[in-house]
């Protein structure tokens, strides 16, 4: 929707115009898959598909909120009150946000909201983190908390583990929050300090959706998290951030295959980070390859969240790409999205190859996107 329409539905909807519009992005994690939850280092960057608010403050406690994306549905709740659950999912999470904001004792004042959004939902790109940080960003901004990024993305996570049942860590949160354009950022998810790393000029980032349906990716995912923290407790650690191989095949004979393997697979892509961190910086890209592969792998094998959907994808990728791009799969997995780094005259080959295989293997249809890095959280008068 363009910025005229989006104002002329606001005034429709409430009366009078929008006073502004805080928006904050989707992201594409380059490498560094469930790793920030353990304590450890990811490498995303924010995209340029972003999720609006568009805000009007009220003269009273009551939050009104509208999505383009749920045309006939309006939440609406009291937002000094104990926030009970909604009607609607998407409701929730509005509600969830205020809810944290209010308990860490931020007043907030009501406001009608309308929300719109092109980041692809349920597509391993976090269109709830840019929900989350766009919502927790336009109360800082309309009442005055004076939170930092840092802290915006805090109460988002906390929102998403206290009340939407994702025990999720804070990547999708922080790099909504503080992304810039044309720059991955670097993120030690131990004290969230980030170093920004220039995405090369002449790569391209890919992503391809392979729109397979989801299921139970909340409670498999919330699972994954227990296995890293069982792996690391019997290796007497607090978290696996301070593991390493040798002191996992001393403790394997006290842990299950499936704590060993999940542990396994964040030692090995924490390195994998830091490693792809510099082969970006160095743009090369054999070396991103080598690493990016190697993650899918392990995402395969040993912390088993792909389906043969994205593997597929990534095999299609790869093969078609040979020696000239890196692919894996990216996000919270079971689905979701790959993601291909690779020159801009290879664009063509991966949209060749998917069209003529993806489809014909799966009986899916793919979207492919072909994206830059872009801002972090923006707040804009109207
Ligand atoms: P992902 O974060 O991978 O896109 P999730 O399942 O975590 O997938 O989050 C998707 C949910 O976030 C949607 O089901 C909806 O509840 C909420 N959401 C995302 N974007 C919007 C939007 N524009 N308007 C309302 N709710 C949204
Ligand atoms: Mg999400």
């Amino acid at each position: 929707m363009t910025n005229n329409a989006l104002q002329a539905l606001f005034t429709q909807q409430y009366g009078s115009d929008a006073q502004g519009v805080v928006s904050a992005p989707g992201r594409v994690n380059l490498i560094g898959e469930f790793t920030d939850y353990n304590q450890g280092y990811v490498l995303p960057c924010a995209l340029t598909f972003r999720t609006q608010v568009l805000y009007r403050l009220r003269n009273d406690n009551n939050v009104n909120v509208i999505s383009t994306m749920y045309p006939n549905e309006q939440e609406s709740f009291e937002v000094n009150q104990a926030i009970k659950e909604g009607s609607s999912q998407w409701g929730n999470y509005i509600r969830a946000v205020a809810f944290v904001l209010n308990r860490a004792g931020h007043q907030l004042n009501g406001v009608d909201l309308l929300i719109e959004s092109n980041v692809p939902q349920g597509s391993g790109l976090s269109s709830s983190a840019a929900l989350e940080v766009a919502i927790a960003g336009m109360f800082n901004h309309v009442c005055g908390l004076n939170l930092s990024e840092e802290q915006i993305a805090l109460f988002g996570q906390e929102a998403e583990n206290d009340f939407m049942d994702c025990q999720c860590g804070i990547m999708d949160q922080l790099i909504s929050a503080k992304g810039q354009q044309d720059q991955a950022l670097l993120i030690d998810c131990q004290n969230l300090q980030t170093q920004a790393v220039t995405i090369p000029t002449d790569l391209s980032i890919v992503i391809v959706n392979s729109n397979y349906p989801r299921k139970l990716v909340d409670s498999e995912y919330n699972q994954r998290r227990i296995d890293c923290e069982q792996a690391a407790s019997k290796m007497g650690l607090t978290t696996l951030r301070d593991a390493n191989l040798t002191l996992l095949a001393q403790t394997k004979p006290q842990m299950s295959a499936d704590e060993f393997a999940r542990a396994h697979h964040v030692i090995t892509e924490n390195d994998r980070v830091i490693a792809a961190t510099k082969a970006l910086a160095n743009n090369d890209i054999e070396q991103l390859r080598i690493l990016m592969t190697a993650s899918h792998q392990s995402l395969k094998h040993d912390f088993e969240v792909t389906v043969p959907a994205t593997d597929g994808l990534v095999q299609i990728c790869q093969q078609a790409l040979g020696d000239r791009g890196a692919v894996r799969m990216t996000g919270g997995g079971f689905g979701g999205a790959i993601v291909c780094l690779c020159r801009h005259e290879d664009v063509a080959v991966i949209q060749q190859a998917v069209e003529q295989q993806y489809f014909a293997q799966f009986n899916l249809q793919a979207d492919i996107y072909v994206c830059t890095a872009g801002n972090g959280l923006t707040v804009q008068p109207y």
